[in-house]
């Protein structure tokens, strides 16, 4: 039948994509994209020709409308993103929904997520986690944010601009303290793959004298909050010292 599929493409290394993935970019009447000459650039690496529509933020809606058109016409199309999973901080969500409330097929093509990568090698607790998306890029946001999430159990997943790396770890430090465990994997399938891990006061001081972590792409772990679950509350030790008083 016909189908949107969602289709995964590498996040760096190109040998990344998988078989199917290849198969359908070249079978689908069109390839939904954000960037037309971006997954141009990755079709002929594997010598695929198909044509491709922008689809990106600002165009979503109306697109939704064409490609659900195509798909009654017993056409199939595939989304694609710049790298990665397409709908993960990327667009696809009204189109996928749109598709979804009108009965029409959707199907996945699975493959990389920066954020399943980078938590697959972190060595934080994977059993829970929180996917958190962009931290916001301002530092007073970025706090506020980050405070927010300061009682947050679950290991936290975030995507950030390495650029800002000092000043996000610096905010890490600011609201979460400086004994949080952080990770960061940068580059990731890519020549300078890197990942770190330290105490976030470790990982400020290694940011600060290695200007060269500062390039590319990053995702930033976070683990949870170690709350001692054996641990009496504050506050109920506060109480049980006034009941206390009372009772002598
Ligand atoms: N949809 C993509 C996915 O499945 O991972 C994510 C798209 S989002 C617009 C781009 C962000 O993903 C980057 O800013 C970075 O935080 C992260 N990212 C993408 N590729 C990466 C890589 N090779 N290494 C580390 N982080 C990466």
């Amino acid at each position: 039948p016909s189908t949107l599929y969602i289709v995964a493409t590498p996040i760096g290394n190109l040998a990344d994509i998988s078989q199917r993935a290849r198969d359908i970019l070249a079978q689908v009447d069109v390839i939904a994209c954000e960037n037309t000459r971006h997954t141009q650039r990755l079709l002929s690496a594997f010598a695929i020709k198909n044509k491709t529509l922008s689809m990106h933020d600002h165009n979503e809606r109306q697109r939704q409308e064409q490609i659900a058109a195509l798909l009654k016409e017993g056409k199939s199309v595939a989304l694609v993103s710049d790298a990665g999973t397409p709908l993960i901080s990327d667009p696809g969500f009204h189109l996928v929904r749109h598709c979804r409330q009108q009965s029409l097929n959707v199907s996945p093509i699975p493959g990389a997520c920066a954020a399943i990568a980078a938590l697959s090698v972190a060595g934080l607790p994977t059993d829970r986690f929180t996917f958190e998306g962009f931290l916001p890029s301002k530092s007073g946001a970025r706090q506020a944010t980050l405070t927010e999430l300061a009682y947050e159990t679950r290991t936290m997943v975030f995507y950030d601009a390495p650029r800002r790396a000092i000043d996000t770890v610096e905010d890490i430090v600011k609201t979460l303290g400086g004994e949080r465990y952080v990770v960061m994997a940068r580059e990731l399938t890519k020549t300078f793959e890197t990942v770190h891990s330290d105490t976030a006061e470790n990982l400020l001081a290694w940011l600060q004298q290695d200007p060269n972590q500062l390039k590319g792409e990053m995702v930033l772990i976070i683990e949870g909050n170690k709350v001692d679950p054996t641990a009496i509350p504050a506050h109920v030790v506060a109480t049980l010292k006034l009941l206390l008083a009372e009772m002598k």
